[in-house]
Order: C-alpha cells, then structure tokens, then sequence
C-alpha cells in the first residue's frame, strides 16, 4: 500500500450528500476506498450514491438525522454491516442559523449546536468500537473559519466549530493508543448551498470573500478532495489533533 492508496478501506461521511461532503467522498473513492454518504435529503443521497459508484467505488446512501443520537448510532452500524469494517468517519454534516446573538431561542441553539457539535461525537463514539477491532482508523472534522475568528450573525455556529477543534484534540488523545488519527479540517469560504444561502443573506458577502482571500477565489468543494485522502490515508499516520486550514490563505491574510 502506498502513502495514499485507500485501496481496501471503508469510509463514511455525514452530509455526503453534497456540497463539500460529496467533493471529499470523490477524493475517497477515487484513491480506492468504498464510501458511504449519510444526510437526510434521500434523493440527493442516492445521487451522490450513484455518482460514486460510477466512477468504479463501492457506494452507498444511508440516512441520517445527525442531531439524533439513535440516528448517528444506527447509521454506523449499517455502514458496518454493509461493509463489513469502518476505518474512515468524515464528520461534516454542518448547520447554521444566521442572527444576531440577542435573538437566538433554545432550540435555534440547540439545532446548530447538536448538528454540528454533538452529532460528531455521537458518530465517533459509534465508531470508535469498528475502528479499534481494525486496529485503527480516521476521523476528520469538518470546522470552519469560524472554528478561530468570530461572528456577529452566527454565534451559535461559530461556538460549535470552536468546540469542535477542541473535540477533536481531546478524542485525539483519548484514542492515540488505539491507533486512531482524529483531525480538523477548516474550510475557508467555499461555493455551496449552505453559503448560497449565506449570500443571499448578507449581499456584499461574495465581494468580501474575494478581497480577503489571498487566492482570490472562492474554493469548490473538490478543494478539500487533497485534504481528505491525505488524513484518511497513511501518509497521516503520525498527524493526530491537527486543525489544517484549507482556505486560498484566508486564515494568513492580515487587515
Ligand atoms: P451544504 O449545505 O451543501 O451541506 C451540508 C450537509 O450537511 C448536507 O449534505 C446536509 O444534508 C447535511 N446535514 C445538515 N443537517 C443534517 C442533519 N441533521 N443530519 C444529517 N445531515 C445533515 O454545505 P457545505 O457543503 O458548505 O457544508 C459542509 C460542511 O462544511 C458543514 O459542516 C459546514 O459547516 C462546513 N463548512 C462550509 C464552508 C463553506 O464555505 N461552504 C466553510 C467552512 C465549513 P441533508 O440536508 O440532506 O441532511
């Protein structure tokens, strides 16, 4: 096996349905691993399904309610089942509801907290008992900019994507000794649906992202394709608590 050959190995992402969970299952399955998607919106999920498998991967859809602890449970096991073995979890189903701080119910707070927080450690406690019997395994998570800076319109967001870098840190720790890599992704601004909706909200939105991305482009989600099949692959071996900007040097750029 080489640095980079996924060949063998069995990978699930949360809200791999699209956007940038689809972008980093292509990167997957294109280094050889078998990949399941698991989101809510079941006719995307078959898409992306069928997308994978005709590019020559083993693939499938299963659904997923990340903010149900039953839910993440269950999803894991059928991706065993169906697999047969789990050396891979990509958490990146995310949420988020834009308002100002003062605004926000419990249950607003709730639901971008339990999505993008809770449900990752739901879904890697579920799979920490496959990748342990494997002798090893992966997990990345899915932060954001706002993972280091912060935001007057999503606090909430920006707190679970803190906490999700100190998450991942703690989990690396915790299972080092089991041969369990565990590592944070932070995507700089890229074009999907869930910033289609931020720039509909806030309308200077896209020029600012121009301006302060050194790059000078918005990222697409096959930017984050590299970064996956380097964390889920050997080459990753001794990277463990890392959160890596992937972000045109969005998170360099000072004033
Ligand atoms: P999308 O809106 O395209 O993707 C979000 C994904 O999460 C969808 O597949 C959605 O599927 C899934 N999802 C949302 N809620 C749930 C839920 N309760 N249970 C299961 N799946 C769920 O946006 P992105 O691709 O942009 O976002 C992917 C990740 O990347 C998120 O964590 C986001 O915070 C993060 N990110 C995005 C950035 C960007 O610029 N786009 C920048 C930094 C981070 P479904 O609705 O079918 O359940």
């Amino acid at each position: 096996m080489t640095h980079f050959d996924l060949t063998g190995r069995v990978a699930v992402v949360t809200g791999g349905n699209g956007g940038i969970g689809l972008g980093m299952a292509k990167g997957l399955a294109a280094a050889g691993a078998a990949v399941a998607v698991a989101a809510r919106n079941i006719k995307k999920g078959e898409t992306a399904a069928a997308e994978l498998a005709s590019c020559g991967a083993r693939s499938a859809f299963i659904a997923l309610d990340v903010a149900d602890e039953g839910s993440c449970r269950a999803m894991i096991d059928e991706t065993v089942a169906r697999f047969d073995r789990l050396d891979i979890l990509i958490n990146n189903a995310g949420t988020s509801i834009r308002k100002p701080p003062e605004s926000y119910t419990a249950a607003e707070w709730h639901t971008v907290l339990d999505t993008n927080l809770t449900g990752a450690l739901f879904c890697s406690q579920a799979a920490y008992p496959a990748m342990k019997e494997a002798g090893g395994g992966k997990i990345i998570n899915i932060g954001s900019m706002y993972s280091i800076f912060g935001t007057s319109y999503g606090a909430a967001y920006a707190a679970s994507k803190g906490a999700l870098v100190q998450l991942t840190k703690s989990l690396a720790i915790a299972w080092a000794k089991d041969n369990i890599q565990v590592n944070a992704v932070l995507p700089g601004w890229i074009d999907t649906e869930l910033t289609q909706g931020a720039r509909r909200h806030v309308p200077e939105l896209h020029d600012r992202v121009l301006t302060r991305t050194p790059a000078g482009r918005w990222g697409v989600p096959e930017d984050l394709a590299g970064i996956a099949v380097f964390l889920a692959a050997p080459a990753s071996d001794f990277v463990t608590g890392a959160a890596i900007p992937v972000d045109g040097g969005y998170s360099s750029m000072g004033v």
